[in-house]
């Protein structure tokens, strides 16, 4: 090896260690293999008897801001659906869960520009553990013709479980979850009893099949659990520069 192609891997070594360092997102993004496309049905999804109604169209009464739990939710009710108001803050449910059916509709306006996680990106956190983004989350982005990492892309469980499939409809249509939410148990000690589950369908295809959660999702760095009770479903507003997405019909029945 001549001296140039040593300074070049000595170089790569640095850049690399730095990176571990300093907490690199990109270690913990997969590529492969892709997830198949499937081309989703109709999906219908009126709420059944006994569920709770958390957004029909007309209010935003049953959330609050995730930054401030004592203010209203401050996302944009029009026209029966609810649109993502970049800069206000995530929004949580003002009820708080432990296992449940949740079904929720949402849409990418069909203008959507920019590419990968910067492309409709948004989320439902199954259960919030605190502000921001603290949580388990299941991804809402545009993957209809967009490449990204296939643990964060639609209906993954973000960075943890890549989705059985890709079902994404095209921008401007709307897309369903429907997901069965087994939430962690623990002991006295704060050590995991038993791991979050969770089954899920987009669009009417199954996209996780009772995967066990290995913590909170995580950003950067490994997942890892800390001890909840009863937590919100909480909503992401994503700091991307895409157009906001929107929501509607979203219901939940306690398990
Ligand atoms: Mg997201």
């Amino acid at each position: 090896m001549n001296t140039k192609k040593i300074s070049l891997l000595l170089t790569s070594i640095v850049m690399a260690t730095a990176a571990l360092a300093q907490g690199d997102p990109k270690l913990t993004e997969l590529y492969t293999p892709v997830p198949k496309v499937v081309t989703a049905g109709k999906v219908t999804s009126d709420a059944p008897s006994d569920a709770i109604i958390l957004f029909d169209g007309k209010n935003l009464d049953e959330w609050v801001s995730t930054e401030d739990t004592s203010k209203a939710a401050a996302w944009t009710v029009g026209k029966n659906i609810l649109t993502v108001k970049k800069g206000t803050g995530n929004i949580q449910t003002k009820k708080l869960f432990t296992n449940y059916q949740l079904h929720l509709e949402w849409r990418i306006p069909s203008n959507i520009t920019g590419e990968g996680q910067a492309r409709g990106n948004s989320g439902v956190f199954l259960a919030s553990t605190g502000k921001g983004d603290a949580g388990y989350e299941m991804q809402i982005l545009d993957c209809y013709n967009n490449k990204t990492y296939t643990n964060g892309q639609t209906a993954s469980i973000y960075k943890q479980s890549v989705p059985l499939a890709n079902a994404c409809k095209k921008p401007g249509e709307w897309q369903t979850y429907d997901v069965i939410w087994t939430a962690p148990t623990f002991n006295e000690d704060g050590t995991v009893k038993s791991t979050a589950k969770v089954t899920a369908l987009h669009n009417g295809v199954l996209v996780q099949n009772n995967f066990e959660l290995k913590g909170e999702t995580a950003y950067i760095g490994a997942p890892q659990y800390k001890k909840i009770g009863p937590s919100a479903v909480k909503l992401q507003a994503h700091g991307d520069k895409s157009e906001p997405i929107s929501f509607r019909n979203i219901w939940i029945r306690e398990l």
